[in-house]
């Protein structure tokens, strides 16, 4: 039989693989359960980093496009403590490594580097079943069923591929991030606008924080870290806005206004990304004609880098599928005997970080994770 790829899910990952196979010939299908590209907003900014993300974008031959895309400025860093005085604060020269993009945009220079139709969009999996010798039949809910000889779960957190191969569960990692926007923040909500700089902010304590980046044309996009059970976040009502920001304010009660108008004043309604994780050693035996890239095989604690991580997998599986087309068991174990310890290393540095972030002697750990001490 003919390879037959199925790619689940067009996040970034996904997206990265098809397009690295594509560019070495190699023919793939990307199925997306969202109905559009634009069905979801792709909101946030990523800083994308030159030991991983942009050596994928490179793979790409999309190097030059992502250039493009950068924010100037983004790379700055500052440190406040709550009543907003600056302990710390790293200019972007531009030196960084690290330059950052809006995803949206990102996504968009992948999406239009495929061929047409390299998405079926409305097609979300909800089975995929073993018939033997590496061939699975996929079902989707909108009825079609296709049968491939490679399916490779690039479908996030919760994917439906996974459990083919593994039976690891995401589990709530102890932090939540509560997402707030403010619009236009330069004229109107100048003392937030000035905290916060031209980059990106933490101000933390023990157990708790508020992060925020200044995304193009004015916007503050902040995450509010609270280290809480979920009972507690799911105690809050989200869809009455105003008593959602009291609760989380209330969290920060004496925090300078500055910080605080970061939820009080937000645009949008609040939004609670109730943060998961794998195992950081997961992984799973060989078993012919599956594999996992992205947050399917490897979902940690947000850390800066899972989606320049996704993107990494994608280019490499690409690459080593490209190197053995005829030999797809082959390209599937060289590919997961370097994606194992790469994942298992990135997950623990992701849970110090996260630690470190939040300990009883923040933002001082912080800081000194900062000048490397
Ligand atoms: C609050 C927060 C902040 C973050 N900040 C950063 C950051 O600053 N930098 C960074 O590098 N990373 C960050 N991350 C992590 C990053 O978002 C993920 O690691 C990255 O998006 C993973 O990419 P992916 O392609 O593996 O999966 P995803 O981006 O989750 O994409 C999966 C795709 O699969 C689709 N899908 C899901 N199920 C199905 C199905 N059954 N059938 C078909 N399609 C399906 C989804 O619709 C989606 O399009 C953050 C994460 C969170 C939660």
């Amino acid at each position: 039989m003919k390879n037959q790829i199925a790619i689940i899910g067009a996040g970034l990952g996904g997206l990265m693989l098809a397009r690295v196979l594509y560019r070495h010939g190699v023919a793939a299908t990307i199925y997306e359960s969202d109905a559009s590209p634009e069905a979801r907003s792709q909101g946030g900014m990523l800083d994308i980093h030159d030991f991983n993300g942009q050596l994928a974008i490179k793979d790409a031959g999309l190097y030059d496009e992502f250039q493009k895309l950068i924010h100037p400025g983004g790379q700055q860093t500052r440190v406040l403590d709550r009543h907003g005085s600056v302990l710390m604060d790293t200019p972007d020269d531009g030196t960084g490594g690290r330059p950052e993009v809006q995803r949206g945009e990102l996504r968009r220079i992948l999406l239009e580097s495929l061929p047409p139709n390299s998405v079926q969009w409305g097609s979300k999996l909800l089975t995929a079943t073993r018939l033997g010798a590496g061939i699975h039949e996929l079902t989707f809910a909108n009825g079609r069923k296709v049968i491939v000889n490679l399916v490779v779960g690039a479908d996030g957190a919760w994917s439906k591929v996974r459990p083919l191969i593994s039976d690891a569960q995401p589990t709530y990692a102890g932090t939540t991030f509560i997402e707030t926007w403010l619009l236009d923040a330069d004229v109107r909500h100048k003392a937030s606008a000035a905290a916060v700089g031209g980059g990106g902010m933490f101000a933390l304590a023990p157990g708790k924080g508020i992060m925020a980046h200044r995304e193009p044309d004015g916007v503050l996009h902040a995450y509010v870290a609270l280290n809480r059970t979920r009972q507690w976040i799911q105690r809050i009502d989200f869809d009455d806005a105003q008593s959602a920001k009291a609760t989380i304010a209330a969290e920060f009660a004496d925090w300078t206004p500055a910080l605080t108008d970061l939820i009080t004043q937000s645009d949008t309604t609040p939004v609670a990304r109730i943060l998961h994780q794998l195992p950081d050693d997961h992984r799973w035996s060989r078993l012919p004609g599956v594999t996992l890239i992205g947050d399917a095989a490897h979902l940690m604690i947000p850390s800066g880098e899972g989606a320049n991580l996704a993107m990494y997998d994608g280019a490499e599986l690409g690459k080593a599928i490209a190197a053995s087309p005829n030999e797809l068991e082959h390209a599937l174990q060289s590919y997961e005997n370097e994606l194992f310890p790469r994942s298992t290393a990135a997950a623990k540095e992701a849970a110090a970080l996260a630690n470190l972030m939040f300990a009883h002697d923040t933002p001082q750990s912080l800081l000194r994770m900062f000048r490397g001490d």
